[in-house]
C-alpha cells in the first residue's frame, strides 16, 4: 500500500486493502473532506465526465460518525460494469460480507493512507433513477440546519452509550429518524396504488388470504406457485405455475408486477436476488428473506443483535452429534436449517439414549429444549416510511409443533406486553423489512423472552386479525409494501381467539362436515382454504371468534370447531 498524491504512480494502485472493522463512532475528521477531493481526482484522471459526491457523515463538517468516506456516482444503468472495472484497476474491491450491495447498484471498497491513516472508502455507484438525489438532499440538509445535525448527533452518540441491546435500539431509532426526514424532504417512495398489480411468490392460504385483502382495495393479484390449484389460484388475476427457483417464472411474475412479495420463506434466495434488479421493489425485501429462511444465519442475527435465543449449535454430520449435544445438555430439539415448518423436519432427542437413531440428513440447529411458560408471538407492520404498527402479542399452543389455538390478549403484564411489542419493532427494522414480521418468542418462567423463529411475512397466529383487529395483519401488509400509511392495529373487541381446522386420516379428496352447525354458533367466523385434498394435520382452515373474554371468545371458537369433522369421501363438486 502506498499513499499517493492526485497523481498516483504507474503501475500502483492508490487505493489499498479494505479491513472490515466493528462499528464505532468517532467525532468527525477534517482530513476526510481532502480524502474524498483527492479519490474524486484520481477517478476523474480516468473518467473525467464523472461526477463523484462526497455524502454520508464525513461529508457533513461536525458531524460524528464511523469515519468512512462515502462517495456517490450516478451513471446510466449500463455504464455500471464500464466504471466499477476502472474502480478496481484504481484498487477498489468488491464488497464483502454476506449482503453486498446488487451489481445493479454496487458499492466497491478500499483504503486510502492519507497524512499516517487509513481511511476507509465506501464507492457508491448508482443507477440514474437510484437513491442519490435524496442522499445529496440529505446531506445538504444537515450541512444548512443545525438543529438537523444536533438533533442526528444526539442520536449517533446514542451508539457509545452502552451494549449490543442499546446499538438495536440505536438503529430503530436512527433508522426511522432518517426516514422521517427523508420524507421531509421529499423522498419517500412514491404509493403503489390500485389497480396496481402485486406479485406473490407462493400461493397456500396465506396468499389467498392477502390476495383477498388486496383485492378489497382494488388491487390485481398475481401468484407463482407449483400447483395449478394451489389456495390463491381462484383469486388471483394471473397464475404462473412454477417452482420456487424457477427463475424464468419468478422472471415473468416480476415483469407483470408493480410490487412483488411472498407469502412464505422458503422460496429460494437466489431467485429473489434475481429479480431484485431496481425495476419493482421485493418487499420485504431479499434480506430478510436470506435471513428468516436459514436458522442458523436467523440465530447469528439475533445473537448479533444482542436478543436471547435458546443455547445452539450447527450441526453438520452425525459424527458431529454427541458432542454437540452434550455441551448443550438433554433434552434437545434439532431443525433442519432450511425448509422446516409446522414441526417438520424436526426431531425432539430427549436423551443420551435417544442419539443412536439419530439421522443428520443435512445441515442442522441443534438446540436446547426450552421449559417455558407459553408461546407468544407479535406480528408487526412496518411501512416504507419506517413506522412500525404492533399487534398486541398472541398466545399459542402448539401439537408437535403446529399450531393449534391463539388468544389475544395473551394473559401477560402490560410492561411484557410493551418489551414484546418492542422488540418486535426494532428486528423489523434491523432487517430493513417493509410489510409484516412475525416473531415467535417463549416466554420463560423467570418472565424474560426468548425469540424461537422469526417469519418476514404474515402468520397463522395472525388470523384473529381478520375480524378482531381494526386492520387485518392482510391489509396491513398490502399497505406497506404498497407504501401506504399502515392501519390502526388496535383490537375491535377485548378478546379473540382462534382455532385451526387442521386434517385428519388419510390423504383423500377434502369434505367438510359439520358447517351448518359450526356458523350456528354465535359471531364464530369460518375460513376454509379450498384445498383440495385434506390429509392428517394439513392446514386446511380456521374458526375465529371475538368476545369480552379470552375464556368467553375461545369456548365458542372450540364450540365452531368441534362441530368440523373430515368426512370419508369427497362431495362431488360442479367445478370438480
Ligand atoms: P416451525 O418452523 O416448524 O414452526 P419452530 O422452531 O417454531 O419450527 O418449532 C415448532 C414448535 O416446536 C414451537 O412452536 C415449539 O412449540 C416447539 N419448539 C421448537 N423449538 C423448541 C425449543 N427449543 N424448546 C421447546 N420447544 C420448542
Ligand atoms: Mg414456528
Amino acid at each position: 500500500m502506498t499513499s499517493t498524491t492526485a497523481g498516483g504512480r504507474v503501475g500502483e494502485r492508490p487505493i489499498g486493502p479494505y479491513e472490515r472493522r466493528t462499528a464505532e463512532v468517532h467525532p468527525w475528521d477534517p482530513r476526510t473532506v481532502e480524502v474524498a477531493r483527492r479519490i474524486a481526482a484520481l477517478i476523474n484522471e480516468q473518467r473525467p465526465d464523472l461526477v463523484v459526491e462526497h455524502i454520508g457523515s464525513t461529508a457533513v463538517p461536525g458531524l460524528p460518525g464511523k469515519g468512512i468516506v462515502d462517495l456517490s456516482i450516478q451513471t446510466q444503468p449500463s455504464e455500471i460494469p464500464g466504471i466499477v472495472a476502472m474502480l478496481y484497476d484504481l484498487g477498489f474491491q468488491a464488497q464483502p460480507g454476506p449482503d453486498p450491495w446488487p451489481a445493479t447498484r454496487p458499492m466497491p471498497v478500499g483504503a486510502y493512507e492519507y497524512d499516517g491513516t487509513s481511511f476507509r472508502i465506501h464507492l457508491h455507484v448508482q443507477p440514474v433513477g437510484g437513491d442519490m438525489p435524496r442522499d445529496l438532499a440529505f446531506r445538504d440538509a444537515l450541512r444548512n440546519d443545525p438543529e438537523l445535525k444536533r438533533q442526528y448527533t444526539e442520536l449517533k452518540e446514542g451508539i457509545t452509550a452502552g451494549g449490543a441491546v442499546d446499538g438495536f435500539r440505536y438503529t430503530h431509532s436512527k433508522t426511522t429518524w432518517i426516514l422521517g426526514v427523508y420524507r421531509k424532504l421529499g423522498y419517500s417512495p412514491p404509493a403503489i396504488l390500485p389497480p396496481a398489480t402485486i406479485g406473490i411468490l407462493g400461493g397456500g392460504q396465506l396468499g389467498r388470504m392477502l390476495a383477498l385483502a388486496a383485492r378489497e382495495l382494488g388491487y390485481r393479484i398475481a401468484v407463482l406457485d407449483p400447483d395449478e390449484a394451489c389456495p390463491a389460484a381462484a383469486i388471483a388475476d394471473e397464475l404462473i405455475v412454477g417452482t420456487y427457483d424457477d427463475l424464468d417464472a419468478a422472471r415473468r411474475l416480476a415483469a407483470m408486477s408493480d410490487v412483488v412479495t411472498y407469502e412464505l420463506e422458503h422460496v429460494s434466495a437466489p431467485l429473489v436476488s434475481a429479480i431484485d434488479d431496481g425495476r419493482v421493489p421485493i418487499r420485504p425485501g431479499p434480506y430478510p428473506l436470506k435471513i428468516t429462511q436459514d436458522r442458523i444465519a436467523e440465530r447469528r442475527f439475533l445473537e448479533t443483535n444482542g436478543i436471547a435465543v435458546a443455547p445452539w449449535r450447527a450441526v453438520g454430520s452425525v459424527e458431529e452429534l454427541p458432542e454437540a449435544a452434550t455441551t448443550l445438555g438433554f433434552p434437545l430439539r434439532m431443525k433442519a436449517t432450511v425448509g422446516g415448518y409446522d414441526g417438520r423436519r424436526q426431531v425432539r432427542i430427549g436423551s443420551e439414549a435417544d442419539l443412536a437413531g439419530v439421522a443428520v440428513p443435512g445441515p442442522m440447529l441443534l438446540e436446547r429444549e426450552l421449559d417455558f411458560e407459553a408461546e407468544l408471538s407479535v406480528v408487526v407492520g412496518r411501512g416504507t416510511d419506517g413506522v412500525c404498527r404492533p399487534y398486541r402479542p398472541a398466545r399459542n399452543v402448539h401439537d408437535a409443533g403446529i399450531l393449534v389455538e391463539s388468544t389475544v390478549p395473551a394473559g401477560i403484564a402490560e410492561p411484557l406486553e410493551a418489551e414484546a411489542q418492542e422488540l418486535a419493532c426494532n428486528i423489523a427494522t434491523a432487517m430493513g423489512l417493509i410489510g409484516v414480521l412475525t416473531v415467535e418468542l417463549f416466554l420463560m418462567r423467570d418472565g424474560s423472552l426468548v425469540v424461537n423463529e422469526l417469519a418476514p411475512r404474515v402468520h397463522n397466529s395472525g388470523h384473529w386479525t381478520i375480524e378482531g383487529a381494526a386492520t387485518s395483519q392482510f391489509e396491513q401488509h398490502v399497505r406497506a409494501i404498497c407504501g401506504l400509511t399502515l392501519g390502526d392495529a388496535s383490537m375491535r373487541t377485548p378478546a379473540a381467539a382462534m382455532v385451526n381446522v387442521l386434517g385428519t386420516g388419510e390423504s383423500r379428496g377434502a369434505a367438510l362436515d359439520g358447517i351448518p352447525a359450526a356458523l350456528e354458533v354465535a359471531d364464530a367466523h369460518l375460513h376454509l382454504y379450498d384445498k383440495g385434498t385434506v390429509f392428517e394435520r394439513r392446514k386446511m382452515g380456521h374458526v375465529t371468534a371475538l368476545g369480552g373474554s379470552v375464556e368467553d371468545a375461545l369456548a365458542r371458537a372450540r364450540e365452531a370447531h368441534g362441530h368440523l369433522s373430515w368426512a370419508a369421501t369427497p362431495r362431488p363438486t360442479k367445478r370438480g
